[in-house]
């Protein structure tokens, strides 16, 4: 490991850059789940604790606290299988450890490292846009910190203060699909973007594979026909920090003795890492996942099912949508005015609807978001 790349999810990072950038310098633990592969790490944001009023000492410079707010992070860590990333700032866009941060960085970092071995610990400085940091491990430096990536309705990518302007990397998009609409949507994505690397996986979510895969991905397309797969990756999504985009539609069919169309929903729904989740939009719930396992699918599986090239058009408004989504995450073009959960789309009346929600903090949001491989 050479390098150790950093995810935040906004609203983790907006309450860290608010307490780091305040007049009196200070500090506090990100604690952070984590992508482990071989020799790659990605360290993923989970919880921030800044330094509390009491345990702040006076110190003629800067920033210092008492070592058992280290010790209560420590701890903190253990308990949760996180790693400990210590965090302030210093103003500008490329930030460096000042020698004072490389005193604290050499006598804390070595002992958090050998008291929690089996991962990775890390010293942060924070910038404008930028950030630097060393990486320890069993009492060791083994890393200096990668790219950053602050992760909401857009990607906000930094490349390592280290290594200055570095072209940014081509963006990995997953898509999952078993029907139309998610082959669809990744043919538009590389037609759109030719630097845009789209891996379709055919498959039921999770194998091995398709978890080894999904894990490096920028953003996640799926358009799959079980709730249990949806609720799954749903889960993966917020354990791992990845945007996920989530399409369907049907044609529902009246119960006449000549079936006629009845209505025909479709949907793409946006989980965002800062943002609720397919659980908290009730997209997903624990009814329908036994409705489901009882054999009968709600939704597209209980209605008599029209085969794919009678929908492809129905397909192609859900699939455009969704490309337009993968586009917002990737480039951030239409900023604030992106809703925060995606769009339901009419296909009898034509009409196209933002959904807006509120965060309602789940068990899976509050439990796994940020956890990673744990
Ligand atoms: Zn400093
Ligand atoms: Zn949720």
């Amino acid at each position: 490991m050479t390098t150790a790349d950093l995810r935040i999810p906004r609203d983790l990072y907006t309450a860290l850059k608010t307490h780091v950038t305040q007049a009196q310098e200070s500090a506090g633990y990100l604690l952070c789940g984590m992508i482990e592969d071989g020799e790659r790490v990605v360290l993923l944001g989970r919880e921030w604790w800044p330094v509390r009023p009491r345990y702040r000492l006076i110190s003629s410079h800067g920033m210092a606290w008492h070592p058992n707010f280290d010790v209560a992070m420590l701890n903190r860590a253990q308990n949760e299988r996180l790693g400990c990333v210590l965090v302030h700032h210093h103003s500008g866009g490329s930030p460096q450890l000042s020698p004072t941060d490389r005193e604290t960085c050499e006598s804390l970092l070595p002992f958090l490292s050998s008291e929690a071995p089996d991962r990775p610990h890390a010293f942060v400085v924070m910038g404008d846009r930028a950030a630097a940091g060393r990486v320890y491990r069993g009492g060791q430096l083994v890393a200096s910190l990668g790219d950053t990536a602050v992760v909401g309705s857009a990607i906000d990518r930094w490349p390592a203060a280290t290594l200055g302007l570095t072209s940014p990397r081509a963006s990995r998009v997953g898509v999952v699909s078993n029907c139309g609409g998610g082959f669809l949507t990744a043919q538009l994505v590389r037609s759109v973007s030719e630097a845009a690397c789209v891996t379709v996986l055919a498959e039921n979510f999770p194998s091995r594979e398709a978890l080894r895969a999904l894990r490096e991905c920028d953003v996640i397309v799926a358009c799959l026909d079980r709730f249990q797969a949806r609720d799954d990756l749903n889960r993966f999504c917020k354990r791992y920090l990845i945007p996920l985009i989530d399409l369907g539609i049907e044609v529902a069919l009246s119960h006449d003795s000549v079936p006629m169309t009845a209505s025909i929903p479709g949907r793409i729904s946006k989980v965002q890492p800062d943002g609720p989740c397919l659980r908290c939009q009730g997209v997903v719930d624990d009814a329908r996942l036994e409705h489901e396992r009882g054999g009968r699918a709600l939704g597209q599986l209980e209605n008599p099912r029209l085969p794919d090239p009678a929908i492809i058009t129905l397909n192609g408004v859900v699939a455009s949508i969704a490309t337009t989504e993968v586009l917002q995450v990737l480039t951030g073009f239409a900023g604030r005015e992106s809703p925060n959960c995606g769009w339901i789309y009419d296909g009898v009346t034509g009409v196209v609807e933002r959904v807006e929600k509120r965060f309602r903090g789940c068990s899976v949001c509050v439990k796994e978001r940020g956890v990673g491989d744990a």
